[in-house]
């Protein structure tokens, strides 16, 4: 502790238990108790203190604002967790070559309001982009509703700063929208949950603010006419920028919370925003609403004023804390299956929910394949959990057999690890082991994440 001392103030270093167990969990499962929480609010901190971490074998976990559902944050080996959230907030705008520089504390929905003011637009849009950082989502590759149209995180990066696990600095890709100078090593970064260094740095791609949004909400009385009509949408010619689906169990859940209109007879909605010239939107709009009589929606609504479609996406936000009001724990997956696979998922997700006798409602980003299957449940009942652990372990077998992927937007961290063989093989594991040993010869890097332990099984009940 010494040695960091030399370079950090005593106000960022911190001991006491009660500090410590602030930064013991995440926004998913499990506790683990930090040896010291430490603070860098610049580039030169951070190299400092991974120095001396790597120098004498001491794990270090980067963290942002602990929003993460999938335990990537937690220090699972004790050690030092390094707080970025502190970092003061910098954003360099650059409207005339559609990029902004960030540093990695920046909050996400910050991006897109100083892009704004220049008439731009930062697509990524995860629904925590107002409590989460901008590192948090580059290390998870995180997205969002408009992932359908325009991607996500690391669809927008054209460069990064990082500080590796030996405590050298290096910088990838840069300001240019083209690069193929060597390997990729900014696509490599995002999304490695941490593993391979610090963020300090990102320089993200603008685009302009479309002229016009157009929202559409479809009814359905059979959830997978829902799944139907995504597919036949997508491949109609048409590519809205949002399809969100929520069954009866959310639209249920939102209306004893929030009362929002939403049709409380509708086995299931799809929302959609369509964005580009009004005129465009005019034709999509009524293209869209041929296709939805035709595959059998039961009802199609068409907000004519702002406020109108502003409720209707509210209603949407509203589904994750409505839910939690339900039951006091909540168990969100993110298993993503190709998009003509939506049916067949939701017809193995009921099977899966009447199998275990358990809670399941089902919203997301249905349009690009990417459900967020929710089991709501008792995490003091052990009966209870042991059934939703077998639950949860054949959902994400069931994304896999349909050719799909244990986690479309919330990242491995420890709660997925011990599927990854499932989906990659042996070799295909083996290889990710490889590059993490050369980017991080001592292991300190975020140790314990996506990498399964010798019998690691998912848990999802505190000791
Ligand atoms: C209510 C709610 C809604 C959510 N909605 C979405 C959604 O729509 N889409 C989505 O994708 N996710 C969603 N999430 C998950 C979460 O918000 C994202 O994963 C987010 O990117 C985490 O950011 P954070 O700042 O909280 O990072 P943390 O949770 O603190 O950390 C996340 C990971 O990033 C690493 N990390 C953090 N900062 C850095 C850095 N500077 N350098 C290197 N590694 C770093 C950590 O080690 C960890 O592995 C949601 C979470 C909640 C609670």
């Amino acid at each position: 502790m010494e040695a960091i001392r030399e370079e950090i103030p005593d106000s960022q270093i911190m001991i006491e238990l009660s500090d410590r167990y602030s930064y013991s969990f995440d926004a998913s499962f499990g506790e683990h108790l930090p040896d010291v929480v430490i603070q860098a609010k610049n580039k030169q901190e951070v190299v400092h203190i991974v120095t001396i971490a790597n120098q004498f074998h001491i794990p270090i976990y980067p963290r942002g604002q602990g929003t993460c559902l999938s335990g990537g944050p937690l220090p699972v080996y004790g050690g030092i967790v390094l707080d970025l959230s502190q970092w003061p907030e910098q954003i360099g705008m650059s409207a005339d070559d559609l990029t902004v520089t960030v540093s990695p504390s920046v909050l996400t929905a910050r991006i897109n309001e100083e892009a704004e003011k220049h008439g731009l637009m930062y697509a990524p849009d995860p629904s925590s982009a107002h409590v989460a950082t901008i590192g948090g989502n580059l290390a998870e590759n995180s997205g969002g509703p408009r992932g359908l149209k325009y991607g996500v995180t690391k669809d927008f990066v054209l460069g990064l700063e990082l500080v590796t696990p030996e405590g050298d600095v290096i910088r990838t890709g840069g300001q240019t929208i083209k690069n193929v100078t060597g390997f990729d090593l900014t696509k490599l970064i995002i999304g490695s949950e941490g593993m391979l260094g610090i963020i300090t740095e990102a320089t993200l791609k603008l685009v302009p603010k479309p002229p016009a949004v157009q929202t559409i909400m479809v009814e359905f009385n059979n959830v997978q006419t829902a799944g139907r009509a995504i597919s036949r949408t997508l491949t109609s010619g048409i590519l809205p920028t949002k399809m969100e689906l929520m069954d009866q169990a959310c639209i249920h859940a939102v209306e004893h919370f929030k009362p929002s209109g939403l049709p409380m007879e509708a086995d299931a909605i799809v929302i959609i925003e369509l964005d580009g010239h009004p005129e465009t939107l005019r034709i999509e709009t009524s293209l869209i609403e041929e296709i939805m009589h035709e595959i059998g929606a039961s009802r199609v609504s068409i907000p004519t004023t702002r406020e109108e479609a502003s409720r209707i996406w509210n209603a949407r936000k509203q589904v994750s804390p409505a839910i939690a009001r339900i039951k006091p724990t909540k168990v969100s997956e993110d298993a993503t299956v190709p998009r003509s696979k939506i049916p067949d998922m939701m017809d193995r997700l009921q099977s899966i929910k009447e199998k275990y006798h358990l809670d399941v409602v089902v919203f997301g980003h249905a349009g690009d394949g990417n459900l967020h299957p929710n089991i709501l449940c008792d995490q003091r009942d052990q009966e209870e959990m042991a059934r939703v652990e077998r639950a949860v372990e054949e959902i994400f077998q069931a994304a896999i057999d349909l050719g799909g992927t244990l986690s479309g937007e919330h990242g491995i961290g420890t709660m997925k690890a011990p599927f990854m063989k499932q989906e990659l093989g042996d070799a295909g594991l083996e290889m990710m082991k490889r590059i993490k040993d050369a980017w991080d010869p001592n292991g300190i890097m975020n140790p314990g994440k996506i990498f399964p332990e010798k019998g690691q099984k998912l848990v999802l009940q505190n000791e």
